[in-house]
């Protein structure tokens, strides 16, 4: 292990391969979205995609994985791939519950996790919580067992509340105290960027000697420019006609992600050009964001673009790769991400990104690489950088080709080694 310094001096730690004693088993805790979760529908998205991910490399390392969930139904225990199992444990109403009861039954949550643990109190090597609720839910219950504790955020509210889009409610006071406290307590926080890093000490007062940077990954293979026939399939499913470009966006539908901005700019593409490429909104509303979604909607008739802009709903991680292949760019429009994994599948996909400069989306897309990163948020200004990309098809294969070598230097096996050797130095 080694102290990186960043520009401003602070320390961070970053993995350099060295790893310590043998792990058996860890837990991998996410309370309030199960892990396994279609990514786009309800709660689910990158945490989602990159528990799954990271607990399926950790597996074929020889470490056995316990993803720990609650029950939204019968408690039950499945296998979810080899050496990696589901407990969904009962806590609360056995339903699909609002997440603001959740912080109100983590210690029932704790509590079934506890059990599980002390049936065997070498059970666990680990326990790694995904997201505050489940860091709140168990922090005490590795205190209570000795056992080492890691945290992952995904998301801060500090960092959300930085950049809130206008109108949304900011995440409680609860919410960033608790962020805070799993902070100081953890015997290793991992953040996904120096964006995540910089809100963990600055908003969250984090000991910095106890944060790693551990990026996530994407699967190449399944988002490559490599789709055969994929086009024609693409063009059929959502009834696009040939030589008319698609641009897509995606993510859960919520204001942070502002996917107006998306439809405001495809309207100021349209008065550049008298025409407008297709533009594929994909991802459901969050829960509670549902009116959003409903003005998008109405939004897209107000501007004249209903049959330019394209609602698909959620999409599996196949259609989903077929989709980013084909497009013609993609638009990141978020106020904020940790990190962005939407801008590295389309990197991936050979597809450059458009994305507005701010947080982890000045990680995730490498400037000029693999997309391009605007300072603004007007519209019209990312109308004339999609147009402008839509006419140089020499840019845009220039891109293409770069913007796949940046993705692969994000690998989830690089994420699952760095995990273990953070374990390893815990124990
Ligand atoms: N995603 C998906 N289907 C959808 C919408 C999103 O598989 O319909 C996936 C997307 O490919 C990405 C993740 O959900 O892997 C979203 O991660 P990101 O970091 O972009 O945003 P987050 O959900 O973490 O805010």
């Amino acid at each position: 292990m080694f102290l990186a310094r960043r520009a401003d001096t602070r320390p961070v730690r970053q993995y350099s391969g060295i790893m310590t004693g043998t792990l058996r088993r860890v837990a991998l805790v996410s309370m309030h979205t199960p892990p396994a979760q279609q990514a786009g529908t309800g709660d689910a998205g990158g945490l989602n995609v990159s528990l799954i991910a990271t607990a399926h490399e950790l597996a074929a390392r020889g470490v056995e994985v316990e993803l720990l969930t609650r029950a939204a139904g019968a408690p039950r225990v499945s296998r979810v791939g080899a050496g990696v199992t589901l407990h969904e444990l009962a806590a609360g109403p056995a339903s699909v519950i609002d997440k603001s009861f959740l912080p109100g039954i983590a210690d029932d949550f704790g509590e079934a996790v506890a059990e599980l643990a002390g049936r065997d109190s070498s059970r666990y090597d680990v326990i790694h919580a995904h997201y505050w609720l489940s860091g709140i839910a168990t922090l005490p219950v590795a205190l209570e067992l000795g056992l080492p504790f890691v945290q992952s955020f995904h998301t801060l509210g500090a960092m959300k509340n930085r950049h809130l889009a206008a109108g949304q409610t900011p995440e409680s006071d609860m919410r960033m105290r608790s962020e805070a406290y799993l902070a100081s307590q953890a015997g290793a926080v991992i953040a996904g960027s120096a964006a995540e890093v910089e809100s963990l000490i600055d908003d969250a007062r984090a000991p910095a000697d106890r944060i790693w940077v551990i990026p996530p990954g994407v699967d190449v293979e399944l988002f490559t420019p490599e789709h055969p026939d994929a086009a024609a399939r693409v063009r059929r499913r959502y009834g696009i006609e040939e030589g008319r470009p698609i641009i897509a966006v995606v993510g859960r539908v919520q204001p942070l992600k502002d996917q107006e901005l998306a439809i405001r700019a495809l309207a100021g593409v349209h008065e550049l050009r008298g025409w407008a490429p297709v533009l594929v909104v994909v991802g459901e509303a969050t829960p509670g964001d549902e009116r959003y979604l409903d003005s998008l909607r109405s939004l897209a008739v107000e501007l004249d673009l209903a049959e330019e802009v394209r609602f698909v709903g959620a999409l599996g991680r196949e259609p989903l790769a077929e989709l980013l292949a084909v497009a013609s760019i993609t638009l990141v429009p978020s106020h904020s991400e940790t990190f962005g994994l939407v801008a590295l599948e389309s990197a991936a996909s050979g597809t450059p990104v458009i994305g507005y400069r701010s947080t982890g989306l000045a990680e995730s897309i490498a400037e000029g690489r693999s997309g391009l990163l605007l300072d603004t948020r007007d519209p019209r200004d990312w109308a004339h950088a999609i147009t402008a990309l839509l006419d140089d098809p020499a840019a845009r294969a220039a891109l293409s080709s770069s913007a796949r070598e940046h993705a692969l230097g994000y690998t989830w096996a690089a994420t699952a080694t760095a995990l273990l050797g953070v374990y390893g130095s815990l124990r």
